[in-house]
């Protein structure tokens, strides 16, 4: 039995200024980061900034490089940190959040640290093709990138997430089983399902489908875990199963590796005008033009945001309409987004230019009235089919 007010459930006014300042917040600290960039490439400042990295680097162009990201990411950080700290509030004064300052601070440095990891390796190996391969190297240099991608996708659950949160392997008997049966109906196999230890951080739920090859798992929060019905878990998995059989992960690698060759073509182009027409910077491995290489990426990132969140959002139909074909009764996926939806203050019925815009996932009122929708269909199969 399917109840059909549930579709229609409003948002509280707490859930809608939430997710209103949450917006705002992303929007500050979008403009902030881009005038940032814009600054420091209008002022010349970043010949200065290069400059003091020369000297504190005593010219070594690798080291120096990295030294120059270091304070180019510092800079950013401090500039944002006003908005960090808001952020880290609101989580609170909306009780979203279980996390001390100290604890959160240090998530924030450890962010910081893994960033110029990642960003120094992707950075120097930038430069370095710019400087031994002038003509091809945005080609080399996203061939390169994209391998990258994959490893850091790969070792993400292993390596990067366990930095932040603890992860075990699932121990719920049932669930196990649930799992296994969800699994051999749809002929494959997950490699692990791992228990998310959210509750350290945060009172809302989540789930997930990570990793790649050995490394995949579906991950699930120990919030979800803890006030849930063993059925409603069910549907989780489910769709997160979905997710797995529909290749989305590999898909999403195959979309950015389309969307990065756009992007450092893009990049060879702006920083060609740069160097040759306006004469901004000295060469192409002046590394002071990495803000503009930041901009292009930044810019891109932003007008392709609607176009990636609606590619996301029917990658969410598709894994949301196999879970209604695996599980029983399509009851306990409805209860288990309204949940969700109020442990998360999350916003059920986002305007439709939000949804568009900001949402990676469709509106929890569509997606409970598809399911629904499936439900009635099921119960009167259609008389054509026969
Ligand atoms: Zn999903």
């Amino acid at each position: 039995m399917v109840t059909s007010q549930t579709a229609n459930l409003p948002d509280t006014p707490e859930s809608r200024r939430y997710n209103r300042i949450k917006r705002w917040l992303g929007i500050f600290d979008f403009v902030l980061g881009l005038a940032l960039l814009v600054v420091l490439v209008a002022t010349g400042w970043t010949g200065t900034l290069r400059d003091v990295a020369y000297t504190v680097g005593r010219q070594n162009y690798v080291f120096s490089l990295f030294l120059y990201l270091v304070m180019l990411t510092l800079l950013g950080k401090i500039l944002g940190f006003g908005l960090d700290v808001y952020s880290f509030r609101l989580e609170h004064r909306y009780h979203l959040s279980n996390q001390n300052f100290r604890s959160w601070l240090w998530d924030e440095f450890k962010g910081w640290l893994v960033g110029i990891v990642i960003g120094g390796i992707v950075v120097e190996l930038i430069y370095y093709t710019i400087r031994n391969s002038p003509q091809h190297w945005w080609f080399i240099a996203w061939a390169v990138f994209i391998c990258l991608f994959v490893f850091f996708a790969q070792i993400a659950p292993v390596v990067l997430f366990p930095l932040f949160y603890k992860f075990k392997p699932l121990e719920n008997e049932d669930l196990k089983s649930r799992l296994v049966r969800l699994s051999e109906r749809a002929g494959t196999r997950v490699r692990g399902v791992y228990e998310w230890k959210l509750s350290e951080k945060s009172k809302k739920a989540n789930a997930a489908l990570t990793g790649l090859g050995q490394t995949r798992r579906i991950i699930l929060a120990d919030t979800l875990l803890e006030n849930y019905s063993p059925e409603e878990i069910e549907a989780v998995l489910a769709h997160e199963l979905g997710h797995h059989v529909h290749r989305h992960i590999l898909k999403s690698i195959v979309v950015q590796a389309a969307i990065t060759f756009v992007g450092f073509w893009a990049a060879n182009a702006v920083l060609r005008y740069a160097v040759d027409d306006r004469h901004m910077f000295d060469s192409l491995g002046d590394f002071a033009n990495l803000p503009l290489l930041a901009l292009v990426s930044t810019v891109l990132s932003f007008l392709l945001m609607p176009a990636l969140n609606a590619y996301s959002r029917s990658k969410e139909r598709e894994a949301d309409r196999y879970c209604f074909e695996s599980i029983p009764d399509v009851e306990p996926f409805i209860t288990s987004m309204n949940k969700l939806a109020d442990q998360n203050l999350a916003e059920r019925s986002p305007s439709r230019v939000l949804e568009w815009f900001f949402h990676s996932h469709p509106a929890i009122s569509k997606r409970v009235a598809a399911a629904e929708q499936w439900a009635r269909v099921k119960e009167q199969p259609s008389p054509a089919t026969h």
